[in-house]
């Protein structure tokens, strides 16, 4: 362990994003190893928020939705988030929850392939996606089918009944991240569209979303973007599946919302994939997060999570070793997106226990321990300090306690 802190701590010297870590929140002390599922708040987000609500609401009123761009706040913000996936601009907008835009994916997708009924994802995929695959089938009576196989088939699954097949691209469980490029230029040759989503490597991982030529894909912006809690999310529509339907056909996705015609007509462009009025607070605070992020650079980004994984892998091994923890992400980093996660039959205590000591990592049932890798807001120094608090858990025991014995309903 002593060599694996003294190369931390070289690291940390020559690290270029270093600066980053003062521009989020912290608290002395804490290890904060979950930010592939709330990430820090950046400090800019509660002065940004308080403007939203003293100025532009409190003064500004109704006026702020052109007066403070409220109204083009999920384009613009959308635009940015472009940048970050290496989509186009206008192709992606911020808006609703990553479910409901599950939601708009899968509905658009199946109008682009009507003699198609099957929407196909993988067993083990998070399960509001395939929660949300379920209940358009439910809904649909009969014209569609939600299909699940085994993760290693899903590829191979595909064939002329597949309309569209819904994957996530960093496994949130493993981190086992998929082939974009290939698995989309397989799925798209068996004539089916590729949607992806995209939670856990927005922010985390280069993404090439042109060059992948993805057709739909959907994400977080309150894990690696930190847009903080509820964030809203994001949906890409590549700019020739534009033409779509837009099922969740609110008024915020018409042509001209204003003339509140009696019908419906959809908006040009990814436009029309917006339902209702725009989540003002929520963008606010996830726009503060975007503009961090695209201060930084993606690769640098990449580079540093891959050396952290790196890392945690060579500390954890002495306690895979003597405490029965088993790796369940890809040993090889580029396999990996940003988390390493464990299985371990106190998994659940172990994270409790851990609280005590400072560390916050999560925990995923039943058996899974995580531990997010943030760039922006870790040093390289965190990564072995946290196993040694963990390596204090084990040896104390104090994970071994009656009140870690039930599970809290929050995980
Ligand atoms: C976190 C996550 C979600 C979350 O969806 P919400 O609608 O924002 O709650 C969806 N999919 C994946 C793969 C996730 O990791």
């Amino acid at each position: 362990m002593q060599n694996l802190i003294a190369k931390a701590q070289a690291l940390d010297e020559g690290d270029p994003l270093a600066p980053f870590r003062n521009r989020f929140h912290q608290r002395d002390g804490l290890i904060y190893l979950d930010g592939n599922s709330l990430g820090c708040m950046p400090l800019a987000a509660s002065q940004r928020v308080r403007q939203v609500l003293e100025g532009e609401w409190a003064e500004g009123l109704i006026t702020s939705w052109l007066g403070a761009q409220w109204a083009t706040a999920p384009q613009r913000i959308g635009d940015k988030i472009a940048q970050l996936i290496g989509a186009q601009p206008g192709e992606v907008i911020a808006a609703d929850s990553t479910s409901i835009n599950i939601f708009k994916a899968l509905t658009a997708a199946l109008s682009l392939r009507p003699d198609r009924s099957v929407i196909l994802t993988e067993t083990t995929n998070f399960p509001t996606d395939s929660y949300m695959m379920q209940g358009i089938e439910q809904f649909s009576d009969g014209r569609v089918k939600a299909q699940k196989v085994a993760p290693e088939d899903v590829v191979d699954a595909v064939d002329e009944s597949t309309a569209a097949v819904l994957l996530t691209h960093v496994h949130y469980k493993s981190a086992a991240a998929r082939d974009l490029a290939e698995t989309t230029r397989r799925i798209q040759q068996a004539g089916a569209l590729a949607i992806w989503d995209l939670s856990h490597s927005t922010g985390a991982l280069e993404l090439d979303l042109t060059a992948a030529n993805v057709d739909f894909a959907v994400g977080c912006g309150y894990k690696f973007l930190n847009g903080g809690p509820g964030a809203p999310a994001f949906i890409y529509v590549a700019r020739r599946n534009q033409h779509a339907q837009s099922v969740l056909s609110g008024w915020f996705g018409h042509a001209q919302p204003f003339a509140f015609d009696e019908q419906y007509e959809p908006a040009k462009g990814a436009d029309r994939f917006l339902c209702g009025t725009p989540y003002v607070l929520g963008l606010a605070a996830l726009e503060v997060g975007v503009d961090l992020m695209l201060e930084a650079d993606m690769a640098q980004i990449r580079a540093k999570s891959v050396a952290f994984g790196d890392l945690l892998i060579d500390a954890m091994a002495p306690l895979c070793d003597h405490y029965g923890f088993a790796l369940t992400s890809p040993s090889e980093a580029k396999h990996r997106g940003s988390h390493v996660a464990y299985a371990h039959p106190h998994a659940y205590a172990m994270v409790q226990a851990l609280r005590e000591l400072d560390v916050i990592a999560d925990f995923r049932t039943p058996d899974v321990i995580r531990f997010g890798l943030t760039p922006l807001t870790l040093r390289y120094a965190d990564i072995p300090e946290a196993v040694v608090r963990l390596e204090q858990v084990c040896r104390k025991r104090s994970w071994d306690k009656a009140e870690y014995r039930t599970l809290a309903a929050v995980t």
